[in-house]
């Protein structure tokens, strides 16, 4: 690897060769539950100083971190900087600016039978959080999540993917060299010790990955009660209609799926284009690609690579018994497979099966919008759905008929980069949600607590006392003047 990065380890949790027992990880979680008893990082201050100590140190390893990312995925430089970093900061920066408001208790009103008395909701940290991080942008997804859970108050295990080893190397020193391990510790086992590591008694997990590894993580967690969030995968639709701008969808679409080489799990996994637009947004396609990563995308510097073998394999699979109508070249040294289109005339066809995953774009058109929303129903819910149209009768129909985690109008994947808005998925893509002030409610329980005086309206009534009949009909006919 041509980073400076050597990993030398502070103290013993931070060996890795001996993180492989189950008694290892229970040591883990015990060692931070006894730091967040403490109630260290209960004090907002405390959050605000590592929240910051936490983005000096993204800059300082920042050309490690681009570096680690072009190793791992091929990525440009630049690219990883706008996709990884750049959001990161900017959230950052923002719970530094909103946490002392968004952890003030919040004062709510008390029902009439409590009067007089306080109701306040607080928001304490879960203790000690398990974030699962994925490979695809594996800088991103486990510190977005991590940086969640830090403005929350709680102390984090972080479990990076094993599939992107330089980047791991580099979240390992910039974390756990920097930060007591009491408080975050980042290790990048493999499955195996990943299933011992949820069942080791963390307080809280988010998961980013596979929805069947998901379903693996919800039974273990299932056993200790520890409540999750599941970041999940899953074929993302996309519907360009007859109203569409073609040049403008063609050019985000093109964008959105090809990033990182289509492993994304908020790009467009297929595209349902309307039948009298089909030829004119193929051609568009073809243009945008070109002029994305010209006549040879496969050699152009900004275009990314399959992470490994394995799912360079799977893909060139998924290729067979398709109908390739652009690109379909691959470069089995460099694990590259270029800008592909394929055209599917049945939702029943192999590649419509599963997740791609990566840079194949299935093409299917339709006749009726109606009957597509009927067919989209019986799907399971997608992480996004994206909508190309100016018609807003239908864009008022689509984002009211089906149900899926987020999506956009007139673009793709781009609603992620708001911090306002909440990300997660629904039913097979998962559930629950982080990002922005969603993330700090995510981990942090709230917590009702009602406080009373020594006089109270309810000591009075007779609910509190022998139920006489005069005395309850009285009860009853104030409690439906009332509103009960
Ligand atoms: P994955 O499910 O294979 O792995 C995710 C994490 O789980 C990794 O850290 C891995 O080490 C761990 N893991 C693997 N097997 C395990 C087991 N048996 N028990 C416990 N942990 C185990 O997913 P991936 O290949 O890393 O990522 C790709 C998938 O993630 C795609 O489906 C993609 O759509 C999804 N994804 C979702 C989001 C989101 O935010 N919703 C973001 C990125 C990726």
């Amino acid at each position: 690897m041509s980073t400076q990065i050597v990993f030398t380890s502070k103290n013993q949790l931070a060996d890795k060769t001996q993180m492989n027992e189950s008694s290892d990880f229970v040591n883990i979680v015990e060692c931070q539950r006894e730091y967040f008893n403490t109630d260290a990082t209960k004090s907002i201050d405390f959050r605000i100083h590592q929240l910051k100590k936490l983005k000096k140190l993204i800059r300082k390893y920042e050309d490690q971190i681009l570096e680690a990312l072009k190793q791992d995925l091929g990525r440009d430089p630049y690219e990883g900087y706008v996709t990884e970093l750049m959001l990161l900061i900017n959230e950052i920066n923002y719970f530094i600016k909103k946490l002392r408001s968004w952890a003030r208790p919040k004062s709510v009103d008390s029902s009439f039978f409590l009067i007089p008395s306080k109701s306040k909701i607080y928001y304490e940290p879960y203790g000690v959080c398990l974030v699962i991080a994925p490979w695809n942008y594996p800088f991103l997804l486990s510190m977005r999540p991590l940086i969640s859970a830090m403005c929350a108050g709680n102390c984090i295990t972080l479990k990076c993917s094993e599939f992107a080893p330089y980047t791991n190397q580099v979240i390992l020193e910039l974390i756990n060299n920097h930060f007591p391990q009491e408080y975050l510790y980042a290790l990048d086992c493999g499955a195996q010790e990943t299933e011992e590591l949820v069942k080791s008694g963390y307080d809280f997990i988010l998961f980013t990955g596979s929805n069947a590894i998901g379903k693996s993580i919800m039974k273990s967690a299932a056993d200790t009660l520890t409540p999750l969030v599941l970041e999940l995968g899953g074929k993302n639709p996309v519907i360009v209609d007859e109203s569409a701008n073609i040049k403008l969808a063609a050019k985000r679409i093109v964008w959105g799926k090809f990033i990182n080489s289509g492993q994304t799990c908020l790009a467009p996994d297929y595209i349902y284009v309307h039948i009298t637009r089909k030829a004119e947004f193929i051609k568009a396609i073809e243009e945008q690609i070109v002029k994305f990563y010209g006549k040879d995308p496969i050699n152009h510097p900004d275009y990314g690579k399959i992470i490994n073998s394995n799912h360079y394999q799977r893909l060139i699979h998924l290729l067979d018994d398709t109908k390739i109508i652009l690109g379909g070249n691959t470069d089995e040294a460099q694990l590259k497979i270029e800008p592909t289109l394929v055209e599917v005339d049945s939702h029943l066809d192999k590649i419509m099966q599963e997740e791609i995953f990566g840079p194949i774009l299935p093409i299917l058109s339709y006749k009726d919008l109606d009957i597509l929303i009927h067919h989209f129903r019986k799907l399971p819910k997608p992480l996004a759905l994206y909508h190309f149209s100016t018609d807003k009768p239908s864009i008022h129909k689509v984002n009211h008929s089906l149900s899926f985690g987020g999506g956009c109008v007139n673009d793709c994947i781009m609603h992620v980069t708001n911090k306002h808005l909440p990300f997660g998925g629904i039913g097979a893509s998962g559930f629950g949600s982080y990002v922005g002030e969603h993330g700090y409610r995510t981990f942090s329980h709230a917590k009702p607590v009602l406080e009373r005086g020594r006089f109270m309206l309810a000591d009075y009534l007779p609910f509190m006392s022998t139920y006489t009949r005069t005395k309850s009909n009285l009860f009853k006919m104030i409690a439906k003047i009332i509103g009960y």
